[in-house]
C-alpha cells in the first residue's frame, strides 16, 4: 500500500481535483490510501465561521453561505452536465453547520471549534472521491474518526496508537477489490474519542494523518504532493533562489520541520522513522520531478539551509526568592508550560534565570504569565522570531539578522539560532 496525501493547495479548486485525477491516473497499479485536507482556505473560512459564533458576532450563517456558494461552484465545475448526488452529501455537511452556530447553548472553544472546523475535510473528501468514481478510478471513501482515534484534547488529539491500528488494520486491510488494487480516500487533520465526537490533529495536521495512516499499514512510502518542487534549503515564498534539497535523512528532516519549515508537519516523520517508511515530497505541478526523498540515510545536508518561525513568544524568569534556577523549578515551569500547550522551540538557563522561546495562543499566554508571576520575576517579548541557520557562515548568518538585536542566541558546531523581535508582526 502507498499513501498519496493532497494540501489543500491541490484542491483548492476544479482544476486541482481534475490533476489530482490525473495523478492517480498514473498510478493505477498500486493500492493507495489518499488522504485529502480541506480545499484552498476552507480551515481558515471555518475558522472565522467558528469565531463568529462563539463570539456571536451574527456573522456566522453569512460566512457560511459563501463558503457552501464556493463549494458548489467547484462541483458544478465538476459535472457540468447533471446535478451529481455529491451535492446531497454536501448538503448535508452545511445542514449540520447551519444547526451547529445556531445553537444556543454554546460549550467550550476548543470542542466547538473542532466539531465546526473539521467539517472542511468532509466537503473535499466527498468532491474528491466522487469525482474519482466518475472518472473511473473507483475509491472507497473512509471516514476518519472511524480510524485514528485519540484523547479528547481537542484541537491537538493525541492518538491512541494500538487503537488506531486495529481500526485502520481492520477497515483498511485489502488490498485488491474486484481484482483491482484497492484505493481508499480519507480525510486529513481529523480524528475521533471514544465517545464518538470529532477531534483535529492541530492546524496543518494532515501531514501528520498520513504518516499515522503509513505507520499503520505497513505502507511502502508516503508522497505528500505540495505546491513546491519538494523541501527547499529556504520558504520559498521568502527566498525565491532556495534550492531543492534531493535527499534528507529523518534526523535532519525532522529538526528542519520542528523548527518552523513549515512545508512538513513536525509530527509527521517520527512515525515513519520507526518503521523505515521514506517519505516524498513532491510538487503536484510537476508530479514526474523526483522532489525530495526523506529516509533513513547517512546524508549530511551541506547546504546552508534557514528557517525563520515567526509569532514566538520569549519568556526570561527568575525566582523572586532569589534562589537558583533547581530541578524544582524547572519542573514546575515544564508543568505549566504543557498546561498551558506551549511548544518550546528553544530554551537557556543560567544560575538564576531561565528563558524559553515558545509557540502559544495568545489567550493562553495571558494565564501562563499570571502563573508564572506567583513565584517569579518574568520578562516577556511577544511578536518574536527564531532563526534557525544549519550549516552556518558567518557571512549568511550577518545577511539574514541584518541590524536586529539579538534577544538569545545558541550555536553549535553545525546550527545557530538567534530570537530577533519580528519585522513585520
Ligand atoms: P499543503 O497544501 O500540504 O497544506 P503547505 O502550504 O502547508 O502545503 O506547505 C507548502 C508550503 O510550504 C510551500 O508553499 C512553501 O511556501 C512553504 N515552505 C516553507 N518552508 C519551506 C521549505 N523549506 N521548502 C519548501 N517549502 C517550504
Ligand atoms: N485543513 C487543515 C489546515 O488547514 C489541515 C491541513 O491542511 O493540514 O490546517
Ligand atoms: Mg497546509
Amino acid at each position: 500500500m502507498n499513501v498519496f496525501k493532497f494540501g489543500g493547495a491541490s484542491v483548492k479548486d476544479a482544476s486541482g481535483v481534475r490533476n489530482v485525477v490525473q495523478i492517480m491516473r498514473q498510478n493505477l497499479h498500486e493500492p493507495i490510501c489518499i488522504v485529502v485536507s480541506a480545499m484552498g482556505k476552507t480551515t481558515n473560512a471555518l475558522e472565522q465561521i467558528c469565531n463568529a459564533y462563539f463570539n456571536q458576532t451574527g456573522e456566522a450563517v453569512a460566512l457560511l453561505e459563501q463558503l457552501k456558494a464556493n463549494h458548489l461552484s467547484i462541483v458544478r465545475e465538476l459535472f457540468p452536465n447533471e446535478r451529481h448526488p455529491v451535492e446531497d452529501d454536501l448538503e448535508d455537511i452545511f445542514a449540520e453547520l447551519y444547526w451547529a452556530v445556531e445553537e444556543t447553548q454554546i460549550k467550550a472553544y476548543d470542542y466547538e471549534y473542532d466539531q465546526i472546523v473539521s467539517q472542511g475535510e468532509f466537503l473535499s473528501t466527498r468532491i474528491v472521491a466522487a469525482y474519482l468514481n466518475a472518472c473511473d478510478i473507483p475509491t472507497i471513501w473512509i471516514d476518519a474518526r472511524d480510524l485514528i482515534h485519540t484523547d479528547n484534547t481537542y484541537r491537538e488529539g493525541s492518538v491512541n496508537w494500538e487503537q488506531t491500528q486495529h481500526a485502520i488494520r481492520a477497515r483498511m486491510g485489502a488490498k485488491v477489490l474486484n481484482n483491482k488494487p484497492v484505493r481508499f480516500i480519507t480525510q486529513g487533520f481529523i480524528g475521533g474519542t471514544s465517545e464518538n465526537f470529532t477531534t483535529t490533529l492541530g492546524r496543518e495536521g494532515s501531514d501528520y494523518s498520513a504518516a499515522i495512516l503509513a505507520y499503520c499499514l505497513d505502507a511502502q512510502d508516503l508522497t505528500i504532493w505540495k505546491d513546491v518542487p519538494g523541501v527547499l534549503n529556504a520558504d520559498p515564498r521568502e527566498f525565491p533562489q532556495a534550492q531543492l534539497l534531493p535527499a534528507l535523512s529523518y534526523y535532519d528532516a525532522i529538526e528542519l520541520a520542528y523548527y518552523g519549515a513549515t512545508v512538513i508537519h513536525p509530527k509527521t516523520i517520527k512515525p515513519l522513522q520507526n518503521k523505515s517508511i521514506p517519505l516524498y515530497v513532491k510538487s503536484f505541478l510537476d508530479p514526474n520531478a523526483p522532489g525530495t526523498c526523506i529516509s533513513e540515510n547517512e546524508l549530511r545536508q551541506e547546504v546552508p539551509t534557514y528557517i525563520f518561525k515567526k509569532q514566538q513568544v520569549l519568556i526570561s524568569v527568575s525566582p523572586k526568592d532569589f534562589s537558583f534556577i533547581l530541578e524544582e523549578n524547572l519542573r514546575d515551569l515544564f508543568e505549566l508550560f504543557s498546561q498551558s500547550r506551549a511548544h518550546v522551540s528553544l530554551m537557556q538557563n543560567s544560575a538564576l534565570s531561565f528563558s524559553v522561546c515558545l509557540t502559544i495562543e495568545p489567550n493562553r499566554l495571558e494565564t501562563l504569565i499570571l502563573q508564572l508571576d506567583q513565584k517569579y520575576k518574568v520578562r516577556y517579548n511577544e511578536h518574536c522570531e527564531l532563526i534557525t541557520i544549519r550549516n552556518y557562515t558567518d557571512a549568511l548568518a550577518a545577511q539574514l539578522i541584518g541590524q536586529r538585536p539579538i534577544l538569545l542566541e545558541q550555536k553549535s558546531r553545525h546550527t545557530l539560532q538567534v530570537v530577533l523581535r519580528e519585522i513585520h508582526p
